[in-house]
């Protein structure tokens, strides 16, 4: 026996039943992005290794174990795209966007690859849509940017979200808090978890998210990032937080918020879904003034975020279920016997070029089974085609019956 093929771990075939939710998504974001202005951009799903090294940053996670790269025959190296953000910024330069009306304001939406350990709401292969708004430092693009993920989240009608909110000020100013904090961690170190101890060279903001009763004691006194942001960054915060307060906002201030990216500077923020367990971040983003300028550009200050879409779609699946459960394909299913069935193909046919939803059997039933499939394809009408030429058209609802001249199909299934 061949061995069987399986969905590569950490990927998912995403069904037909599964796909209006996640269209559902998509749509949502499109109709609002494209109203504030932003239009979409498609990117290659791999691109130079190089790019996300520098624009994603060596140190991080997802550049030291997460991508996957490979060689092409070329022997240049490539990486399935892990995020957008670099994406996008490597086309604004390659294609002179600086040189339009700034900010810039682009929005994408697909697949990115990320080789983390799978679990529920973590995969390989993932799917997001993004939105950036490149060339302006004002505080009024990252109000803009946060109130449209919200509304999308909204309108989606996913429950349970929390706004947190932050921000990291500048690489130097991160650098010398981190420094700090790491000094004040030591010297308090018989008051620590072991596992905080040993942690304070990698990661010091850890500790903030400890349980352990006297590492909270600490960190209850330890200095926070928020309070240390130059007086530039933090009127910029202080700016963004009234923007979102008089947009009817609300937020958690998180000074200990970290992103995965090295690029983030000033603001970042992520929505979280409680309905999710462990993997609750449903979108997140932050502003990278340095990132245009690491790639080789003119310092160019932007903005921008990313929602997880496989993860929104977990948390409004149940609502989803049942909606689908009443759908209606709003169309004919054609039951011809077996000298029918050529008929009932050609009819079909011309239903579909008229722009009607129609189906038809082609597992050789009986009546009542195409009956029964009508039922089970959502049909609104089924079109009964006896051998003698006449036609029935049913309700599928109400049972209703009436002969009917296939010639005047179109125009009768057409009629509101
Ligand atoms: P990030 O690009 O890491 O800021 O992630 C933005 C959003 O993408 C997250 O809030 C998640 O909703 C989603 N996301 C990131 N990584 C994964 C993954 N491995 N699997 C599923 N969703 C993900």
């Amino acid at each position: 026996m061949p061995e069987k093929f399986k969905a590569p771990r950490g990927t998912f075939d995403v069904l037909p039943e599964q796909q209006p939710v996640r269209r559902r998504i998509v749509e949502v974001a499109q109709r609002r992005l494209e109203a504030a202005g932003y239009g979409r951009m498609d990117t290659p799903v791999f691109e130079d290794t190089d790019l996300f090294a520098r624009g994603v940053g060596e140190s991080t996670d997802i550049v030291q174990k997460q991508m996957f790269t490979f060689e092409d025959q070329g022997g240049r190296s490539l990486t399935l795209r892990p995020e957008a953000t670099a994406s996008v910024c490597r086309a604004y330069l390659e294609h002179g966007m600086q040189k339009l009306a700034q900010p810039a304001k682009l929005w994408t939406e697909g697949p990115f690859f990320r080789h983390e350990r799978p679990q529920a709401g973590r995969y390989r292969q993932f799917t997001q849509v993004n939105a950036e708004a490149i060339g302006s430092d004002s505080p009024l693009v990252d109000a803009e940017l946060i109130l449209l993920a919200g509304d999308i989240i909204a309108e989606l009608g996913v429950e349970g979200v929390r706004l947190r909110l932050g921000s990291l000020g500048t690489p130097e100013t991160r650098a010398a808090y981190l420094d700090e904090l790491r000094s004040y961690l030591r010297s308090h170190e018989g008051d620590l978890s072991d596992e905080v101890r040993n942690r304070i060279d990698a990661n010091p903001l850890r500790a903030f998210d400890a349980d352990h009763e006297g590492t909270r004691k600490v960190m209850a006194e330890a200095p926070t990032l928020l309070d240390r942001l130059d007086p530039a960054d933090a009127e910029h915060f202080e700016q963004v937080k009234a923007l979102l307060d008089c947009n009817g906002v609300s937020f958690d201030l998180d000074p200990t918020l970290v992103r995965g990216l090295d690029y983030y500077t000033r603001t970042v923020f992520e929505f979280e879904c409680d309905r999710l367990g462990a993997q609750s971040g449903i979108g997140g983003g932050g502003r990278y003034d340095g990132l245009i300028e690491l790639l080789g550009g003119q310092p160019t200050p932007a903005c921008g975020w990313a929602l997880g879409v496989d993860r929104i779609a977990l948390a409004l699946e149940p609502d989803e279920a049942q909606a689908g459960e009443k759908e209606t394909n709003d169309g004919v299913f054609i039951v011809a016997e077996e000298v029918g069935r050529q008929r009932a193909l050609a009819l079909a046919t011309e239903l579909r070029r008229a722009g009607i939803t129609a189906d038809l059997d082609l597992a050789g039933r009986a009546i009542k089974g195409q009956m029964k499939q009508a039922d089970r394809v959502g049909a609104r009408h089924a079109l009964i085609l006896a051998g003698d030429g006449k036609a029935t058209l049913r309700d599928m609802s109400s049972g209703e019956e009436r002969e009917i001249d296939p010639a005047t199909l179109v125009e009768t299934l057409s009629a509101p």
